[in-house]
């Protein structure tokens, strides 16, 4: 074939002229909102979703129109509360050529090989370990390190706000450390049963957040301490990061600002908590999600070469425009990071100037 042509049809949209296929299993707190992602973004469509028995939380597959895979024996039951029954788990894994694997840890890990088996590619989420796809995930982190793969892990909620922004600082003035200390939501606002109900509980020792970093940017010297706290809503991030060339504080900000995803608001104009922002979002978003990840202007501080920064991390939704980026990646659909955020803010309703996405 002449180089000519080859090389026009490398540069081919082939997802225009298809949509690629996603099926989702585990329809909980991240499956339900990454399936709305799917649906609304454009070359993607939610073939079903997959559950093992019926349940309340699977009316609202029906109400969206996502056909659901269960097993035989609850194919009856799902029949006659209307639901459009597409086959099996197995069968949803030969008709998708994406699994978004949303279950609780570790069910990923029993599933991979049928997942595989079935041709499938597959996106597991941070409860799973790096080793079982060999490739953490962070769209402004490492997109292009997921062009074209068939198994790709997106990082945990924390993961992701810290990887957002420490990848933003590093590419802007370096990186030389940082140090977090997280203070983490007991359980999400579904999980009565979980706790501490009246008490703060520190992690002994190192958290898993600075190492969880480090497999989406092992070159970033991270230390990370985490205590639970008695709330729901959210994640909140203190962190101080040493940059390699200094900053000013007003550059910074402009910076931050103009990134994709990262929101520096100022608490004096309605922001003073982590209930103020949940609050705000209640009248602008659905379930209250905010994707973004937020950060709080007037404590951020530039003292010497030592940033200072508090952010807040809405630990149900801020993964999900990831994991459609991850989608877009893995299936050849864009290999150009910025235009891939891009189009997935805006279908996702997040999407900032077009100047941000250059
Ligand atoms: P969840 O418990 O809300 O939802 C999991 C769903 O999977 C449930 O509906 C459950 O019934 C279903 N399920 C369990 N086993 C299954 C199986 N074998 N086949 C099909 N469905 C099955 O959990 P979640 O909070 O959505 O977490 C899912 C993943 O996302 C985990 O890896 C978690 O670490 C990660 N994650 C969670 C959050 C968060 O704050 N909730 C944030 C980021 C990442």
């Amino acid at each position: 074939m002449p180089i000519n042509l080859l090389n026009h049809l490398r540069n081919v949209k082939w997802w225009y002229f298809m949509t690629i296929k996603v099926g989702i299993v585990g329809y909980g707190t991240i499956g339900r909102r990454v399936a709305d992602g799917v649906a609304s973004s454009s070359g993607m469509d939610i073939i079903g979703v997959s559950g093992r028995s019926y349940g309340r939380k699977m009316d609202l597959a029906r109400m969206r129109g996502f056909p659901v895979f269960v097993p035989s024996s609850s194919a009856h039951e799902f029949s006659e509360r209307g639901f459009d029954v597409g086959g099996s788990l197995e069968d949803l894994c030969s008709e998708a050529d994406i699994i978004v694997d949303a279950t609780p840890g570790k069910v990923a890990a029993e599933n991979m090989p049928l997942y595989r088996a079935a041709g499938a590619k597959v996106i597991v989420q941070g409860g799973e370990k790096h080793e079982l796809t060999g490739l953490s995930f962070s769209s402004l982190a490492n997109y292009e390190a997921a062009v074209g793969k068939d198994v790709c892990r997106v990082v945990s909620c924390n993961t992701t706000g810290l990887s957002r922004l420490i990848s933003t600082l590093d590419r802007a003035y370096g990186v030389e450390r940082v140090f977090v200390s997280l203070i983490r939501r007991a359980a999400d606002p579904k999980e009565s049963k979980k706790g501490p109900i009246n008490a703060v509980k520190p992690v002994m020792g190192v958290s898993h957040h600075g190492p969880d970093v480090k497999t989406v940017m092992p070159h970033i010297d991270i230390y990370s301490m985490a205590v639970a706290i008695p709330h729901t809503l959210s994640h909140v991030h203190t962190l101080k990061v040493t940059l390699r060339s200094p900053a000013d504080r007003d550059a910074l900000v402009d910076l931050l600002r103009s990134t994709p995803r990262i929101l520096v608001e100022k608490g004096g104009e309605g922001f003073f908590d982590t209930a103020q922002i949940a609050e705000y979002y209640r009248d602008f978003r659905l379930r209250y999600d905010m994707p973004e990840l937020f950060i709080w202007d007037e404590p951020l501080d530039v003292v010497g070469s030592d940033v200072y920064i508090m952010a807040d991390v809405h630990q149900e939704s801020i993964v999900v425009p990831e994991n459609v980026d991850c989608i877009k990646a893995m299936c050849g659909m864009e290999s150009d990071k910025m235009r891939a955020i891009h189009g997935t803010d805006k279908a996702l309703g997040i999407a900032k100037s077009d100047s941000c996405y250059l």
